[in-house]
């Protein structure tokens, strides 16, 4: 069964919280840290729960989340 985990990369993120308006598990929230541009970032703490449905990724108007699959052996 594949697995997917949700990758975000905290420097590219504006915090403008997009993706996590539209993820069906709940899972992204927002740092409490803020990155160099000023930014909150997204993140998760439940990167295992990620179902792979790649929405936050398309809505994301930065191309800061990636998404990977990985078969479970
Ligand atoms: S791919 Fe889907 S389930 Fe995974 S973090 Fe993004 S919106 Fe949530
Ligand atoms: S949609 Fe993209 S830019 Fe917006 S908070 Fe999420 S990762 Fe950051």
């Amino acid at each position: 069964m594949a697995k997917f985990q949700v990758r975000f990369d905290p420097d590219v993120c504006k915090g403008c919280e997009l993706c996590r308006s539209v993820c069906p598990k709940g899972l992204i929230e927002m740092s409490e840290h803020v990155n160099n541009k000023g930014y909150a970032p997204a993140t998760t703490t439940r990167v295992d729960e990620c179902i792979g449905c790649t929405s936050c990724a398309l809505v994301c108007p930065d191309g800061a989340i990636a998404i990977y699959k990985e078969e479970e052996k």
